[in-house]
């Protein structure tokens, strides 16, 4: 019994290890699908059949699902988003001006800008290249995260 926990163990460890870039690699083409606006969502489902599909988000029920309703407000998402985005906003407050933050990032539209792309806020919030790395790190794991669980959810209620 000890032995095969080990074993189990052992090979989880490995895995993980050899499937480190290739995880980073659809963080990264997640993250690059939602900026090109090729992440479909049910807003845009709702244009592409031309009103047949409904906008409204199928994970909540409370409003259109767009790209903003995804990364700042789905309250299905929000243990996700409060998780990783809590640890990327400290990040920027340690290194910026809070007065800057609030006056150029105080609503969801924004928020949304800066977590898909941070070099929008480059000159406005003065980041340094060394934080927007940081910055661009979390935000792409936090978008990853958002979509493992937006996947996780649609498929147990399409499962039903
Ligand atoms: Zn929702």
């Amino acid at each position: 019994m000890n032995i095969e926990n080990l074993e189990i163990g052992k090979t989880a460890q490995v895995w993980n290890l050899q499937n480190q870039p290739r995880l980073e690699l659809r963080k990264a083409i997640i993250k690059a699908r939602m900026m090109t606006g090729s992440y479909i969502l049910q807003s845009d489902k709702h244009k592409f059949t031309h009103f047949i599909a409904e906008p409204i988000c199928q994970l909540c029920n409370t409003e259109n699902e767009d790209i903003v309703h995804m990364v700042t407000s789905c309250p299905v998402l929000s243990a996700v988003r409060e998780k990783y985005y809590v640890e990327m906003k400290k990040e920027i407050l340690d290194s910026i001006d809070p007065i800057k933050w609030n006056t150029f990032c105080c609503n969801k539209m924004e928020i949304t800008r800066l977590i898909l792309d941070c070099n929008n806020f480059k000159g406005t919030l003065n980041i340094s290249s060394e934080l927007i790395t940081k910055i661009e790190e979390k935000g792409r794991n936090l978008l990853f995260q958002l979509h493992a669980k937006r996947i996780e959810v649609l498929n147990a209620l399409n499962n039903k």
